[in-house]
């Protein structure tokens, strides 16, 4: 059987950081996890690039495009990206639902940079590779592995700012886990909708709810192309809050609602001033069980793909 030919793109993270002298953790030289191009247990050929290595903060859309040429343009039968974790699932989601291939995409990333005690980063990318070289990989989107655990892009999580099982799958669990032998997948998530996007210059902002939010931020909102409002449970917001977001979405600007609830999915249930279902009257747009970011990526792609006008087509 010809060895798998995996494309491990290395985009920078506390996966090719390293902990000084002073506990302070940051990039330092040569990457090391670029280094890493045997895994032991798989057998594959790599083409390794490096595009950028940056802290996952500083990653842009821009960014996550020149990653999704990479792939378009590699023959490779599986991708691995290493990306720092704190933007993570915004990379893998974007790719999720801008890239049409049954190929595995696995992104992967360390909670603990390279020098420091019990370090995960190469255990990660391990079972990462281990994954993206696998068929029963194939079709299953893109996907987040880390801690061993298999992730759909869809729910995956960054849940705890420190903790190794830091990623979790928001609504559900993980769609399978990484054994020494391979992945074991224990289902498939639903296929998703590929972008055709164009550009990506839209400023959609996510705004957060909270009690006696009024109507100073929804007014800032004008001069955008669209916005994500977090709202309070099943998609609610405050009265002088919706004062002014009720117009602005009647006027035709796009507003999706998401929870700002760590689960479930927001349904336009409450009909009081604020309440889902009369945010919904007024044409505002629900993002089911999205977070905030993810839905603002939605949106971003949605518009990008020249569906303005028919937005209803992607949200509830
Ligand atoms: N702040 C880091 C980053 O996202 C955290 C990490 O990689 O785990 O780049």
């Amino acid at each position: 059987m010809s060895k798998k030919h995996i494309l491990l793109l290395h985009t920078g993270g506390t996966i090719s950081m390293k902990e000084n002298a002073a506990g302070s953790v940051a990039p330092d030289g040569a990457n090391p996890i670029a280094e890493v191009i045997h895994i032991p247990g798989v057998e594959a050929r790599y083409t390794v690039k490096e595009p950028f290595q940056l802290p996952s903060p500083h990653m842009t859309l821009e960014k996550m495009l020149v990653l999704r040429e990479e792939i378009e343009a590699s023959d490779a039968d599986g991708v691995v990206i290493t990306h720092g974790t704190d933007t993570m699932e915004e990379t893998a989601f974007f790719l999720h639902i801008t890239l049409n291939t049954p190929r595995p995409v696995v992104l992967t990333g360390a909670m603990r940079s390279s020098n420091e005690a019990g370090a995960d980063g190469v255990p990660n990318l391990t079972a990462a590779v281990k994954t993206a070289a696998s068929p029963d990989a194939r079709g299953k989107g893109v996907l987040v592995v880390m801690n061993n655990s298999i992730h759909s892009a869809e729910f995956v999580a960054k849940t705890n700012s420190g903790s190794l099982d830091s990623f979790q799958s928001r609504n559900s669990g993980p769609i399978g886990t990484v054994l020494k032998t391979g992945p074991r997948f224990f289902s498939t998530p639903s296929e998703s909708q590929a972008f055709a996007i164009t550009k990506l210059n839209y400023r959609v902002p996510v705004l957060k709810a909270y009690a006696g939010m009024d109507d100073f931020l929804i007014s800032q909102l004008a001069s955008c192309d669209g916005a994500v409002i977090e709202a309070m449970g099943q998609g609610n917001i405050p009265p002088e809050a919706a004062k002014a977001l009720v117009p602005l979405i009647q006027s035709g600007f796009p507003v999706v609602i998401t929870s700002r609830c760590e689960n479930g999915i927001v349904e336009p249930v409450y009909a009081y001033e604020g309440g889902g279902a009369a945010l919904k009257e007024a044409g505002a747009l629900f993002a089911r069980g999205l977070s905030g970011p993810k839905a603002r990526l939605k949106l971003i792609a949605a518009l990008s793909a020249g569906y303005k006008g028919e937005l209803n087509r992607f949200f509830l």
